[in-house]
């Protein structure tokens, strides 16, 4: 997975070999990765015609800019930057930006984790904690606006400016894995279950992502609602049905919080 170093190097690199060159086209062979690529606003960022400048970091993301625009691009799980040979694809070459001297940068994500975000200045560069990232989760846990904070853990863990991408599902699936009442303060709960929270969300999450993917490709074969979603909830949308940690014999109930419902093991979460 690509850390702040690597994200760093790939600046560095993309902005020593292509910085100063004008762009001759941008291409997107797929419409989305994590999310939909904004290509009206992306193709006049990278117009014909447009400079190339030298990228910048923040945090870990990388951000690629011209004289027309920038675009925050996010790594995610397996992106990388290497010198394409346009109109001959790398495998898993997801843009190509081309030069007007013939040469090109690919961007290659295989697990196509990573996004590109048009921003239009530096502050919309989201700097909060990647949840597939334990020690990027710990430091979030470690900071004081959580630690010592008064709210309930599942409503810090659903704060998408400090955590980024956590929904009610997984907040509520992982406070169950580590036996956390989700509405116990944040103040309330340990450092030995925050550092459990940051090492099972990101492998709870790799196979949400891994379920989603067969679920999609499921649901377009057969024009159904059949994935392998439900089968990795242990604890959401399971009010009074058995709590599914071994020797447990709590049922599972049900409770309204910040105007959504959280789900519980009262005998197991506390
Ligand atoms: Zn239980």
């Amino acid at each position: 997975m690509p850390e702040l170093p690597e994200v760093e190097s790939f600046s560095q690199a993309i902005g020593r070999e292509f910085a100063g060159k004008k762009i001759r086209k941008v291409k997107f062979h797929r419409a989305d990765l994590r999310f939909p690529f904004d290509q009206p606003t992306l193709l006049k960022i990278f117009a014909p015609g447009a400079t190339f400048l030298f990228p910048c970091r923040i945090a870990k993301q990388l951000v690629l800019r011209t004289d027309q625009g920038m675009v925050a691009v996010s790594l995610g799980m397996s992106g990388s930057f290497l010198p394409s040979s346009y109109p001959k694809r790398l495998l898993h070459e997801h843009v190509t930006v081309l030069f007007d001297d013939d040469t090109a940068l690919g961007f290659v994500d295989p697990r196509r984790f990573g996004f590109w975000k048009p921003i239009q200045s530096y502050d919309e560069v989201s700097v909060a904690a990647d949840p597939l990232q334990v020690e990027s989760l710990l430091k979030v846990f470690e900071s004081r606006s959580f630690r010592h904070s008064q709210r309930s853990i599942k409503d810090a863990l659903m704060d998408q400016a400090l955590i980024g991408g956590l929904g009610n599902i997984y907040a509520l699936e992982c406070l169950f894995r580590v036996g956390v009442f989700p509405l116990r303060k944040c103040n309330r709960v340990k450092k030995a279950e925050y550092a459990h929270l940051a090492e099972i969300i990101p492998p709870m999450l790799l196979q949400a992502i891994d379920a989603g993917g067969s679920t999609v490709s499921t649901y377009r074969r057969l024009h159904g609602d059949a994935g392998g979603f439900q089968e990795l909830h242990l604890v959401y949308d399971r009010e009074d049905a058995p709590c599914l940690k071994s020797h447990c014999k709590g049922i599972i109930k049900r409770v309204a919080q910040s105007g959504r419902s959280s789900w519980w093991c009262p005998r197991c979460q506390k």
